[in-house]
């Protein structure tokens, strides 16, 4: 606004330094890194225990506190080549960076420990009594993978013809986190969602999340990935571990699996995984040492 002593707008706007930027956003990436830390420490360290504070965490921080998950929205972003000043969203950046290297890096990283919806639906899994469970049979399964392709590609396909960016609101449920919405219709299809989540583990993750999706194509790209045994062809006791079908025989299905561990720590079993008895049984015919670790 001109001011009266300055009738040609000479004086120059007051310049926002890097200490203002950060005193104004210090809290958040604080808060935001110190999560994103711990969901790495978890996964590098492979605890059970630490997994399950992360996914707590996800739900109450992510979820009900911060709200503000990453969304097909920000998938928009991408067709419109649009996003948002650096300067005034470092935690967007921090949150996104983060998610685009960790896929790269190991695959659905953020699908397996940071999204608040994924981290709810597991601590579900994990608490309702394994009897109300239904196993969708192997083929149907294998099949229902492929909608949340389809959901992704019907969706920026309406959103290039209409830059209606509304539309996240009938594909995504992360909005129930903030309550955002007041429409009955919306959150009955919520409710219906959650009670099928009881019967049908990670229903949503597994099958109709375009974000997910989105992440799956970028895991095609996995730098590092889980390793696997010659008898893993043959074996299939991490393939029944697996709860998102992302094993089929020795292959891993990059697009699915949500790094969760499960499968990693029968691999690194050395009572459980048969490798590990086979690598004993011709250890001791040998009378080589006895493997206690394992090898690539
Ligand atoms: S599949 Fe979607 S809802 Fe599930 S964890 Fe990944 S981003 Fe979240
Ligand atoms: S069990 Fe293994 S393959 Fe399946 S989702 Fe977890 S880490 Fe991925």
């Amino acid at each position: 606004m001109i001011q009266p002593d300055d009738p040609w707008g000479f004086e120059e706007e007051p310049v926002e330094t890097w200490s203002d930027l950060l005193a104004a956003q210090g809290l958040d990436l604080t808060l935001l890194a110190a999560f994103l830390l711990l969901a790495y420490v978890s996964f590098h360290r492979k605890s059970v225990r630490l997994k399950y504070v992360t996914l707590a965490v996800s739900v109450a921080y992510m979820g009900f506190w911060k709200s503000n998950l990453l969304s097909i929205t920000d998938v928009f972003r991408i067709v419109d080549w649009s996003f948002p000043p650096f300067n005034h969203n470092l935690a967007w950046y921090l949150f996104a960076g983060f998610t685009v290297v960790s896929t790269v890096l190991w695959g659905r990283f953020y699908c397996g420990r940071v999204c608040a919806y994924g981290a709810f639906t597991q601590l579900m899994d994990a608490t309702l009594p394994t009897g109300w469970r239904v196993d969708v049979p192997k083929a149907l399964e294998a099949r229902a993978g492929w909608i949340k392709f389809g959901i992704l590609a019907a969706v920026l396909a309406y959103y290039a013809v209409t830059h209606n960016t509304m539309v996240y609101r009938y594909v995504e449920p992360f909005w129930m986190f903030g309550r955002s919405e007041t429409s009955v219709l919306l959150w009955t299809g919520i409710g219906l969602l959650l009670v099928a989540t009881v019967f049908v583990r990670n229903l949503y993750c597994r099958f109709l999340c375009p974000l997910g999706a989105t992440l799956g194509v970028i895991s095609l790209a996995t730098v590092f990935r889980i390793k696997r045994w010659g008898e893993c062809s043959t074996c299939r006791i991490c393939e029944k571990t697996c709860e998102w079908g992302a094993i089929k025989g020795p292959r891993i299905i990059q697009t699915e699996c949500v790094r969760c561990d499960d499968c990693e720590r029968v691999y690194a079993d050395t009572a459980k995984c048969p490798h590990w008895r086979i690598l004993d049984y011709k250890a001791r015919k040998s009378g080589g040492p006895i493997p206690l670790t394992p090898v690539s």
